[in-house]
């Protein structure tokens, strides 16, 4: 039987296991998916030993994805742009590092407006999850804005993915704006939403990557503004059906996963 996991520390929230699940049963893949907790003082010997000998793939979660990079043969370009490894997998006997939140994100976007193309999008936060968005949301050409408690991580990242960013959300126009993006962890667990109620519009599309809630004040905000709005499980899913495909070679139906995410 094929051995896949996710590994982070901790790791008990991730929700990984039961999105893969679900595909093995569609597919009848004899296979299993487990978490597995490896502190970072653990993770050389456990990939080397463990990993390496047992393991067909393993999704990367917190704080793993950038120390991982020194255990890959190869990292795909998206790992190498973003800094950031989410998905090992085995090709030609070597062991490939990718990113897959960069096209999760993108995916959760088109599910309403699948014309990304010189949308002007401000993008709230500037840490990891944030990268793998602008990443993949500048090759799908968009006018980029990011905003970021730190300003200095914003004009860095701004830098790396010649955009634009700014100091204060008071100084954006809101009406320029198509589409806002909450890649920071205000609203996780809490009532609280980083972007101004006051600054919302009608014609946004605000979409927040936090899942837990799914329904988050950021999102209630703009709905009450009249604005469209993405929950952040459909980043996750649409991630993880990038990482089926790329270990089983399956285009999975995104239902299938979006239904086993709610069976919590
Ligand atoms: P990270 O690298 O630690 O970045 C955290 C970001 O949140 C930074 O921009 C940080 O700003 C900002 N922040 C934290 N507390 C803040 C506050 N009180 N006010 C304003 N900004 C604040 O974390 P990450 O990996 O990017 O993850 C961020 C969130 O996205 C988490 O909630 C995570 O669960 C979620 N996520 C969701 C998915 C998905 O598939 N839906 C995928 C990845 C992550 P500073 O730079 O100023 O500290």
């Amino acid at each position: 039987m094929k051995k896949y996991c996710v590994i982070g520390h901790p790791i008990s929230h991730s929700r990984s296991p039961q999105l893969h699940m679900a595909g093995f049963q569609e597919f009848q893949i004899e296979a299993e998916f487990t978490a597995i907790d490896i502190k970072p003082s653990n993770l050389s010997n456990w990939i080397k030993t463990t990993f390496c000998s047992e393991y067909s793939g393993a999704a990367i979660t917190i704080p793993h994805k950038k120390n991982i990079a020194e255990f890959v043969d190869i990292q795909s370009e998206s790992a190498q742009k973003i800094g950031a490894i989410n998905t090992l997998f085995w090709k030609n006997n070597k062991l490939w590092g990718t990113n897959t939140d960069c096209l999760g994100a993108l995916r959760a976007l088109e599910t309403i407006n699948p014309n990304i193309e010189n949308k002007k999008i401000l993008i709230l936060g500037a840490g990891g999850a944030s990268r793998a968005i602008v990443f993949a949301l500048q090759i799908a050409k968009a006018h980029i804005t990011i905003w970021n408690r730190t300003v200095i991580k914003a004009q860095e990242l701004a830098e790396d993915f010649d955009s634009e960013y700014v100091r204060e959300l008071s100084e954006i126009d809101s009406d320029e704006y198509d589409i806002i993006i909450n890649t920071t962890s205000v609203g996780l667990n809490e009532w609280k939403s980083p972007f101004p109620e006051s600054l919302w519009r009608q014609q946004h599309i605000a979409f927040d990557i936090v899942y837990k809630p799914l329904e988050t004040k950021f999102l209630a905000d703009a709905f009450a503004k009249g604005a469209q709005t993405i929950t952040g499980d459909k980043m996750l899913v649409w991630q993880a059906l990038e990482q089926f495909k790329i270990w089983h070679n399956i285009n999975l139906e995104p239902e299938i996963m979006e239904r086993a995410f709610f069976v919590y």
